[in-house]
């Protein structure tokens, strides 16, 4: 089905482009074109920040509205996206690769969730308080939105990323400009008529498809108060200089290469854990930021465990990410699947142990796919065990005490995500606590929107979820008298 759009949602209204550039969206899974979209040009991101300023400065606007009305209409929009499940599923899989059962299950519903859970929030959190002076008086602590967003997403869960930003940007009153990636706009045409459906008001969402240039415009823009960066850690290096120099607000959701660290009694049965196993390490193709693409194995139980994920590697359905029963679909373009083949080979030359995998599926000829692939007697020095593949590429290191473990998953630039597996929790808390991450699970790894979420090192600043977001999208102001 093909999505061919010729306007761009800037201030509630979907406007003609200031150029006739578009961008041509392909499906990952059969390499066909599937849809195109303007690209938005500076003229458009300027057009989008004023729709953004007017909407924040306007006497009645959305930063005026009570807490109770902003709830009201997020959860307004929550609706609106609810009815679109099924629309905004297939765009995502049809765009970047990610089963349908996962597009399903998590981006096209996580987004209304949040929307909610922020609602829920507002409604509870008190913006401003008022206690003695502490050298006599009075003082009034207020916490106010800090102004207009400039939001960049990725395009491995296009939805929800920009859901991580919006939800707490609208809770807390700012307006956003949106830049989606050019891999994944297609799916941000249902989110804009979410958003007009819902009565948000024009101008507190826009959107502006485009690359990196687009990107960076919007970063620098003399309009933008805050920006708010999920992708790559070397793009948010540069992201986050231009903050600096611009002494902009900035939240970084960077690259990881978590560890997966498996006790030496964990159960390693794939009949009970396979699923929250493969949801650690896999999930989405391995496009996933958090994912624990490092398993570290005791030495006594090593062949235990390369046989495990030689197993679960081997049952998984690849396949074209509409069908139902696919689990591992194709990589989001033809230059990830270079990447990913890329540090497959390096694994190969440095010495590591091909277990399963490393080539293209031989029964599929259309498709950017990689098959699941797991490498065996990895050292932690080794490429594919310190860089970022973002493919469903295992790399298996042994480890000789729970001391060598924590050493290991520690020894990396990145922080962002991770695993304990063990019979015994408390057990398994002791080692997560030690180890260096913004977040981890036991047994499991799924990110909790109640639950700060983000990274440490070079995995990011700041963090998304949480009533700890709503406080990156607002600044305190304090009135002292007498
Ligand atoms: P990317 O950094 O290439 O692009 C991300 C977004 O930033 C895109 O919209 C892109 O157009 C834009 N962009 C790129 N360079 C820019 C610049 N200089 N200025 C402004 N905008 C710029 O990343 P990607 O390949 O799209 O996504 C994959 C990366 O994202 C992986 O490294 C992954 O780990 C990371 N990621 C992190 C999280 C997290 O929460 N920490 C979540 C998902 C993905």
């Amino acid at each position: 089905m093909m999505t061919d759009h010729s306007t761009l949602f800037i201030g509630g209204e979907w406007v003609a482009p200031s150029s006739a550039q578009t961008i041509t969206v392909i499906s990952a899974s059969t390499e066909e074109v599937i849809g195109s979209v303007p690209e938005a040009q500076e003229a458009d991101v300027d057009a989008a920040v004023s729709a953004a300023r007017s909407a924040f400065t306007d006497p009645d606007g959305w930063p005026t509205w009570s807490p109770e009305d902003r709830a009201a209409a997020m959860e307004r929009f929550a609706d609106a996206l609810d009815k679109r499940i099924p629309e905004i599923a297939r765009h995502i899989s049809s765009q970047n690769g990610m089963p349908l059962t996962t597009s399903t299950q998590f981006e096209a519903s996580f987004p209304a969730l949040l929307l909610r859970y922020y609602a829920g929030v507002i409604r509870e959190a008190t913006f401003e308080s008022e206690h003695p002076h502490l050298m006599g008086g009075r003082t009034v602590v207020r916490r106010e939105p800090m102004g207009v967003v400039g939001a960049i997403v990725p395009w491995n869960f296009p939805q929800s990323l920009a859901a991580f930003k919006y939800a707490p940007a609208l809770a807390a009153g700012c307006t956003l400009v949106i830049k989606p990636s050019p891999e994944t706009v297609l799916d941000s045409i249902p989110l804009a008529e979410a958003v007009k459906e819902a009565g948000i008001p024009p101008g507190v969402i826009n959107f502006v498809p485009g690359g990196r240039e687009v990107g960076a415009y919007l970063v620098s823009h003399p309009g933008v108060d805050k920006i708010s960066f999920t992708g790559s850690t070397a793009a948010g290096r540069i992201i986050g200089e231009t903050c600096g120099r611009l002494l902009r607000p900035v939240t970084l959701e960077l690259g990881g290469k978590s560890a997966a660290i498996i006790l030496d009694d964990a159960e390693l049965d794939l009949e009970s854990m396979g699923q929250d196993l493969f949801q650690a390490t896999m999930l989405n193709n391995g496009q996933t930021c958090f994912l624990g693409t490092r398993i570290l194995a005791p030495e006594n139980r090593y062949d235990e465990v390369v046989d495990m994920f030689e197993a679960l590697a081997g049952s998984l359905k690849v396949g074209n990410a509409l069908e139902e029963s696919t689990q591992i679909g194709p990589m989001a373009s033809s230059a990830q699947r270079e990447r990913v083949e890329g540090y497959i080979a390096k694994g190969r030359s440095e010495g590591a142990r091909l277990v399963t995998g490393g080539g293209r599926p031989a029964d599929q000829d259309k498709g950017w796919f990689v098959e699941p692939t797991i490498f065996a007697d990895v050292d932690n020095n080794h490429t594919i065990a310190q860089e970022e593949i973002f493919g469903p590429v295992l790399s298996l290191i042994r480890y000789t005490d729970e001391a060598d473990a924590v050493r290991i998953a520690n020894d990396s630039e990145f922080g962002l995500g991770g695993s304990v597996w063990t019979k015994d929790r408390e057990r398994g808390l002791g080692v997560a606590r030690r180890v260096q991450t913004g977040t981890i699970g036991i047994n499991q790894y799924l990110p909790d929107p109640k639950a700060p979420f983000g990274g440490v090192k070079a995995s990011g600043l700041g963090r998304e979820l949480s009533p700890e977001a709503l406080t990156h999208y607002q600044q305190y102001k304090s009135i002292f008298s007498a």
